[in-house]
């Protein structure tokens, strides 16, 4: 196996958006580093923004977070819930970042008085960073998604760098992969390969010759679809891969490797390596696809029409789920809705509920009335980051008798502020990149459900947030019986709560759902799903 030449995949998407580039990378990555090349994935998003920390939620899904403290892609969550490899700042890159970088060198005089243009210094910029990773040492092989579709005018200046990239590696150490849509038209009754070929002839244009065509249709790809793709767009056959809709994302590896799509990927790179030990995965795809029995678990939260906003919250609940043998229905529950209607009407037949992270007031005194209704009736809950904020407000006002508890988030003069700005979030002014971001260390209490589910005393957790409990207040809640159940050795902030007299009553200033892998589910999930199980068993079936 050639140690010393990294090899590049770049991944490329043709027709329309969501066709599952992300998943497509993830997956061939999980096949390779299955054979035992140690791979990683990198993510280039065509758009202005320095990272999609500032982006609504509803516009573009869930902002994942890296242990490195960068506001990244949620195709970074695929990357890492497939390979089980940590992404770093350097796995995302957005054309926002590279103008920012080739600007600030301009003002710094860097070029020598050169005229600044796309072609040759924002190229070069994009090619600097598609090495970044390689200059680790630590990776046989990258991929490299380039965001967005083939012909929109945003990714021109990304296709241009890989072009004289792939040129400049050599043929073999560089290889083309491009996602495309073969639909299926009811009418006619027939599949239609006219759209790839389009898409196809736009990257010729470029200069780009793709070398494995993935193929995402509705129904299995016939042999002379096969042929017809093939014949129109220089491909070998067995490279058009067919990829059609399957029951969940995690089968995706387990048909591109019935397709044999990583022995074609060596094969065109030249690498030699023995057969993927795909064991774990299989398990684990045979227990999402054969659960015993479901459980409905709640999700209350301010974004829920858009599912992308939560997308690693839903993830963690399917690795849970599988660990648990169980199929999770989430029952998506509008805050505001709920502040409406009354917290009865969407819980009273559920058997556990999460309240989901989030920013601004709007639908929290929903959350904090969906989490007194649970904590009252002792529904198994579980709050992330802002769910933790709401559940020590409402523990606050309810049980302390704190009358007006809040976060200075939400009410600004309230008389209790148990959740506050720490002094350095008091002088921060610019909104890019200034929270508490990243991963910290969190110190377990031991004999606590957090410490039975951990099984160790120290874990190190992502954060993305401003406020934090107020430690003026952490006594008067210990007092009327909360558990400080995990603190951040370094600030003595506290991480982690629970309610002792419960049967599960947990609640995390993190985000948990950032560090949960298909087969390594995360330990408060697992066991949040476990005790909604015995919930249902004991009080609903
Ligand atoms: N808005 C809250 C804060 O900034 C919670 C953030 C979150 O849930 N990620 O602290």
């Amino acid at each position: 196996m050639a140690k010393n030449k990294v090899k590049y995949i770049f991944i490329t998407g043709g027709v329309i958006s969501s066709l599952g580039k992300g998943i497509a990378a993830a997956s061939i990555g999980l096949l390779l580093k299955s054979r035992g090349l140690r791979v990683t994935i990198q993510k280039f998003d065509p758009y202005l923004n320095v990272d999609p920390g500032t982006m609504n939620p509803f516009q573009h899904g869930e902002v994942y977070v890296t242990d490195d403290g960068a506001e990244a892609d949620l195709d970074l969550g695929h990357y890492e819930r497939f390979l089980d490899v940590n992404m770093t700042k350097n796995n995302n890159a957005t054309t926002g970042q590279i103008y920012f970088e080739v600007i600030s060198k301009e003002r710094r005089g860097d070029y020598l008085g050169a005229t600044v243009q796309v072609i040759p210094h924002i190229t070069d910029e994009i090619k600097r960073r598609f090495e970044t990773l390689a200059r680790t040492g630590e990776y046989d092989v990258i991929i490299i998604e380039i965001g967005g579709t083939v012909g929109d005018i945003e990714s021109l200046p990304f296709l241009e760098a890989m072009r004289q990239f792939m040129y400049a590696q050599g043929k073999k150490n560089a290889i083309s992969v491009h996602v495309t849509l073969v639909p299926y038209i009811k009418a006619a009754g027939e599949i239609k390969t006219k759209p790839t070929q389009h898409s196809v002839k736009t990257l010729l244009e470029i200069g780009i010759q793709p070398d494995i065509l993935i193929c995402r249709s509705e129904a299995p790809l016939t042999r002379e679809v096969r042929e017809k793709i093939a014949l129109f767009t220089n491909v070998d056959v067995n490279s058009v891969v067919d990829a059609h809709d399957v029951s969940t994302i995690y089968e995706v590896p387990l048909q591109f490797a019935k397709e044999e799509t990583d022995e074609i990927v060596l094969d065109k790179l030249d690498l030699t390596c023995p057969k993927p030990d795909l064991k774990d995965w299989k398990k684990f795809v045979d227990r999402v696809k054969n659960p015993h029995g479901s459980v409905n678990i709640g999700v209350c939260g301010k974004y829920t029409e858009h599912q992308d906003a939560y997308k690693s919250i839903a993830e963690s609940f399917v690795h849970a789920g599988a660990a648990n043998n169980v199929k999770v229905n989430l029952a998506w529950i509008r805050a505001e809705d709920l502040e409406r209607n009354g917290a009865a009407t969407y819980l009273q037949d559920l058997s556990g509920l999460l309240v989901a992270p989030g920013f601004g007031e709007r639908g929290v005194e929903g959350k904090i009335a969906a989490i007194k209704y649970v904590r009252e009736k002792n529904i198994p809950f579980f709050g992330i980051c802002l769910g933790l904020q709401c559940a020590v407000i409402e523990f606050a006002r309810h049980a302390c008798g704190l009358n007006g508890a809040n976060s200075t988030e939400f009410d600004r003069k309230t008389a209790h502020n148990v959740i506050d700005l720490m002094i350095e979030q008091k002088k921060v002014t610019a909104y890019g990149g200034t929270m508490r971001l990243g991963s910290y260390p969190c110190k377990i209490t031991k004999g606590t459900k957090t410490h039975r589910a951990y099984k160790k005393e120290l874990v190190h957790e992502r954060h993305r947030h401003r406020y934090e409990v107020n430690n003026a207040y952490r006594d008067i809640l210990m007092q009327h019986g909360m558990v400080v159940s995990g603190i951040c050795p370094t600030n003595d902030l506290v991480e982690i709560i629970e309610l002792p007299d419960h049967p599960w009553f947990v609640a995390g200033q993190f985000h948990p759902e950032l560090r949960s892998r298909a087969v390594n589910p995360h330990p408060l999930f697992r066991d949040f799903v476990k005790v909604a199980m015995e919930y249902r068993e004991s009080h609903l079936d």
